[in-house]
């Protein structure tokens, strides 16, 4: 018979939470940082459950496993995004596509997630303030000297972050002084305070038709305050959608997949893409063995209509986004997986299988009852 495993108990986890503050300022990773509106439901969880091993408490409070467990050919910074950095902009431009580039604002986040890839230059960055006026006179210069650019990508940290003059100006200076057709939002503040979404910042939204992308990550996280705002963003016409990592012992189940996309579904938000999580260093407590990760996809599509399922699994790399069809060659035993974009190679370092430890539906979605 198996025995069943401890879970962490609250006392045990301030001690992890302790450890974690020595070895992220050692090791270069974003410290714990919890919105109030977030633990209120972080709390919640860890009462309902009595212990801190719910999907809601590992997003953004650390693990045992965060601390010790290391996987081979683990990287500071897989995507590397220093590499794809633009001169002359202030590590505030990254362009990896011919036709659209990132621009970051800002390296804060209303919350610091456990799982974050960009941690290691967001971290690099923490605490450099950056001038909004003299970052935005470089885009100017830099999408006027490159006309083939029909997208900006406002990301960060996260651009919620920004005042309302801050988004202001730089929406209406690519939208007035370029000829960029689309912009895009990406943020996490939907769910770690959607207090931020204020009145002029959804009309600002809705006048210069922003596509407003949320990394949702769990079912749990949208509560019935981040709903009332979601009604409210589609009352100002912003389109809406979401993209997210298979985390282990977060969402790493096809039950988990299937509802929060059915929830996002319904709320018309329509999720992009399903991301591999990154090989970057002491990532290993969330990733998901790449056998294991299909097999939860394959699920996943058997058992949702394609309304749910239409979404793309890749895996971000230096050379863009690949997806699961770029696949070449999967080596198991040596844990090795080849994939090929544009005559470019990625070579992804698979997680060892002992160390992919499912997590269980009954913790998953402990709301459910399974
Ligand atoms: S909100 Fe995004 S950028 Fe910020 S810590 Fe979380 S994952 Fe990283």
């Amino acid at each position: 018979m198996q025995m069943e495993e401890k879970k962490t108990t609250i006392r045990e986890q301030a001690l992890i939470n302790q450890n974690f503050s020595i070895l992220s300022s050692e090791e270069g990773l974003l410290p714990i940082k919890v919105s109030k509106f977030y633990k209120a439901k972080v709390d919640e969880e860890v009462l309902a459950l009595g212990h801190t091993e719910g999907p809601l408490h590992r997003a953004v409070f650390p693990s045992k496993e965060r601390i010790t467990l290391r996987a081979p050919r683990e990287k500071k910074d897989f995507v590397d995004d220093r590499e794809n950095m633009q001169d002359d902009t202030h590590h505030s431009i990254i362009r990896k596509y011919e036709e659209r580039i990132l621009f970051l604002p800002t390296s804060n986040c209303l919350s610091n997630c456990q799982y974050c890839f960009r941690q290691d230059v967001l971290n690099e960055e923490r605490g450099i303030s950056k001038k909004i006026s003299s970052l935005l006179e470089e885009l100017v210069n830099y999408l006027n000297s490159h006309s083939e650019i029909s997208e900006v990508i406002l990301s960060g940290g996260d651009p919620m972050t920004l005042p309302f003059k801050g988004l202001k100006e730089i929406i209406e200076i690519i939208k007035n002084r370029t000829t960029v057709e689309s912009i895009r939002l990406h943020t996490r503040s939907l769910i770690f305070n959607p207090s931020v979404f204020s009145e002029n910042k959804m009309k600002l939204f809705g006048d210069y038709d922003i596509r407003l992308v949320s990394h949702i990550i769990h079912p749990y996280e949208i509560c019935d305050v981040v709903k009332e705002y979601i009604e409210k963003l589609l009352n100002h016409n912003i389109r809406l959608y979401n993209q997210f990592p298979i985390l282990r012992k977060v969402n790493d189940h096809s039950e988990v997949l299937i509802k929060h996309i059915k929830q996002l579904d319904e709320f018309r938000i329509r999720n992009l893409s399903i991301f591999i999580p990154d090989p970057i260093n002491f990532s290993a407590a969330f990733r998901v063995r790449l056998s294991r990760l299909f097999s939860i996809i394959d699920e996943f599509n058997w058992n949702s209509p394609s309304w749910i399922n239409s979404t793309r699994l890749v895996l971000d790399s230096v050379h863009g986004k690949v997806r699961r069809e770029d696949l070449k060659s999967y080596d198991k035993e040596n844990g090795i997986a080849i994939f090929e974009r544009n005559g470019q190679q990625v070579t992804y370092p698979d997680l060892p299988e002992g160390m992919d430890d499912p997590g269980d539906l009954a913790t998953l979605l402990w709301k459910d009852n399974y």
